[in-house]
C-alpha cells in the first residue's frame, strides 16, 4: 500500500528519521488517504519527545505540550506533531490522569479509538495497520481497537465518534462495539457540550444526517438531546404526515444541502411539536404554534450545545417561519421578505422543500409548486431592486427634518408608514412623490 504524503509532511518525517527518530502519518489523514477523501489535516506521530521536536524545527507552538503535542509551522502551515504516548488511566470517563511517553509506535496506535484511525504510514515502511484497520474499511466496520466496554468506559466521547464516522464513511458498527455504545451511552453525561457539538455537527453535515436515528436508537439522544427522543415517539394523525414528528424529522434532514446551518434547522424544525399537539373531536392532531415555540427551545438547546450567536440566531429564525405561507402576490411577498429579514433567503426555501418532502403525498404537488411560485416572486422582486428596507427608501430622516418635522419619534414613525406604502407599491419610491404624499397629510 503507498500513500502520497504530502512534500511538507514527508520533509518532516524525513527530518525526525534523519536524526534517528521514528516518524509516522497517523490516525485520520492516512485513513482518509486510503479511502480516496481528502484530509482535513496531518497529524504526525513520532517517538521524539516534544523537546527534541521543538529543536528540529525553527518555527513550532506548543500546542498541547503536556500531551506531547508540538505544532510545526512551515510557511504558515500547521502540523500536529505528537510524541507516542500511552493515555494513562482516565478520571471521569473524560481525561487520562496522565500521559506517559512510548518508545512504541504499537503503544501508540493501541490508545486510539477505531480499527480504522489507528493506522500509521511512511515511505520507509509502508502501511502500519496492526489492528486491521484496512479491513474493516473494506467492510466497512467502526470497531473499537481492543475491548469497546474498555475504551468507552475511558472516554465516553468515542461513543458518539463511532456513529459520526458511520455517518460520514457509510459504515455500520461492529456488534460488539455497539452493545458496549448502548451499555454505556448514560456516560456521555460526563462530556462537555463543546466537545459533543464538533461530533453531532460532523455527523448532521455528512452523507448520512439520518444516522439520527442511530444516535436515538442506541439511547444517545436520550443523553444529549432527549427533546429529540421526545420527538421520535410523538404520532401526527393528520393527512399531512406519514410519519411520527421524528421520522418525519430524519426524512427531512437528508433534503436539505450539508450546511451546519440547514441541518440543524431541520433536526429542530418541529422540536415543540410534542408539548403543542391536541387532537380534535375527528381524531385529527394539530400543533398550533409549535414554529414560535419551536424556535425558543432551539435557542436553549444550541446554547446549551454551547453553539456560537450567529448560528443560534439563524437557526430559530428559519424554525420559527419555517410555516409561513404569504400570499402569492408580489406584495405579500415583499413583506414578507420585509418581516423575515432578507438574511432568511434562499435558505428558507430548502427548509420548505424539505418539510414538504418529508411529509405524505397529499397535496405535495400544490405544496411545491406553492414553494417555486414563491421563489419565482422573491427572485422577481430582487431583479427589480425593489426597496425592502428602510435604508432602501428615497427618503431619509433628514430629509424629514429639513422639510419641517420636528426631530425625535415622529420621523421613525413616518419613514415606517413610507416603507409600508412601498413595500405595497414600489413605485411609490421616489423622493417627489413621498414628499408630495407627505404634504398631502397621509403620514400623521
Ligand atoms: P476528522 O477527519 O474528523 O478530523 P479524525 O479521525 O482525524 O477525523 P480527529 O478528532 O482529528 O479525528 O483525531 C485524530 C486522530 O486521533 C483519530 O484518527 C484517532 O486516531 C485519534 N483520536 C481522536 N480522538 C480520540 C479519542 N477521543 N479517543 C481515542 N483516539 C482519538
Ligand atoms: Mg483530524
Amino acid at each position: 500500500m503507498r500513500i502520497v504524503l504530502p512534500e511538507k509532511v514527508n520533509s518532516i518525517i524525513d527530518c525526525l528519521q534523519n536524526h534517528g527518530f521514528e516518524a509516522y502519518a497517523v490516525g485520520g489523514c492516512v485513513r482518509d488517504s486510503i479511502l480516496g477523501r481528502e484530509p482535513q489535516d496531518w497529524d504526525i506521530t513520532t517517538s521524539a519527545k516534544p523537546e527534541e521536536v521543538k529543536a528540529l524545527f525553527s518555527y513550532t507552538i506548543d500546542t498541547g505540550i503536556q500531551h506531547g503535542t508540538v505544532t510545526v509551522m512551515l510557511d504558515h502551515e500547521g502540523f500536529e506533531v505528537t510524541t507516542y504516548r500511552i493515555d494513562g488511566e482516565y478520571e471521569d470517563a473524560r481525561h487520562p490522569k496522565e500521559v506517559t511517553f512510548t518508545s512504541q509506535l504499537i503503544e501508540d496506535l493501541k490508545r486510539r479509538d477505531f480499527t480504522i484511525n489507528a493506522m500509521a504510514y511512511n515511505d520507509r515502511d509502508g502501511l502500519v495497520d496492526a489492528f486491521d484497520g484496512i479491513g474493516d474499511l473494506e467492510r466497512k466496520i467502526i470497531r473499537c481497537v481492543g475491548n469497546p466496554m474498555e475504551r468507552f468506559t475511558e472516554d465516553a466521547l468515542r461513543i458518539l465518534r463511532a456513529v459520526r464516522f458511520a455517518a460520514q464513511l457509510d459504515c455500520s458498527i461492529d456488534g460488539p462495539t455497539k452493545a458496549a455504545i448502548t451499555r454505556l451511552a448514560p456516560n456521555l453525561s460526563k462530556i462537555s457540550a463543546e466537545r459533543i457539538q464538533v461530533e453531532l455537527v460532523k455527523l448532521l453535515i455528512s452523507p448520512n444526517p439520518d444516522m439520527m436515528r442511530d444516535v436515538y436508537a442506541l439511547g444517545i439522544a436520550d443523553v444529549v438531546l432527549p427533546e429529540f427522543s421526545l420527538l421520535m415517539t410523538t404520532e401526527q394523525n393528520n393527512e399531512y404526515h406519514i410519519y411520527t414528528t421524528g421520522e418525519h424529522t430524519l426524512h427531512s434532514l437528508p433534503l436539505v444541502p450539508a450546511d451546519k446551518v440547514l441541518r440543524l434547522t431541520m433536526l429542530l424544525h418541529d422540536i415543540e411539536k410534542p408539548s403543542c399537539k391536541t387532537t380534535d373531536e375527528n381524531g385529527v392532531d394539530h400543533f398550533y404554534g409549535h414554529q414560535s415555540k419551536g424556535a425558543e427551545t432551539a435557542r436553549k438547546i444550541l446554547r446549551r450545545l454551547k453553539f456560537d450567536n450567529d448560528t443560534i440566531q439563524k437557526v430559530c429564525a428559519l424554525i420559527k417561519i419555517h410555516d409561513d405561507k404569504p400570499e402569492l402576490t408580489l406584495k405579500s411577498v415583499r413583506k414578507a421578505m420585509f418581516r423575515h429579514g432578507l438574511e432568511q433567503y434562499p435558505n428558507l426555501f430548502a427548509v420548505k422543500r424539505a418539510d414538504a418532502g418529508a411529509q405524505s403525498q397529499f397535496n405535495y404537488e400544490r405544496k411545491m409548486a406553492y414553494i417555486d411560485e414563491y421563489e419565482r416572486l422573491y427572485q422577481q422582486i430582487l431583479e427589480e431592486q425593489n426597496c425592502l428596507s428602510l435604508k432602501d427608501l428615497a427618503i431619509t430622516g433628514k430629509d424629514l427634518i429639513a422639510l419641517g418635522i420636528a426631530p425625535g419619534k415622529a420621523i421613525g414613525e413616518i419613514l415606517n408608514k413610507m416603507l409600508q406604502d412601498v413595500l405595497e407599491q414600489p413605485e411609490l419610491n421616489d423622493r417627489e412623490i413621498l414628499i408630495k404624499r407627505l404634504q398631502e397629510n397621509e403620514y400623521f
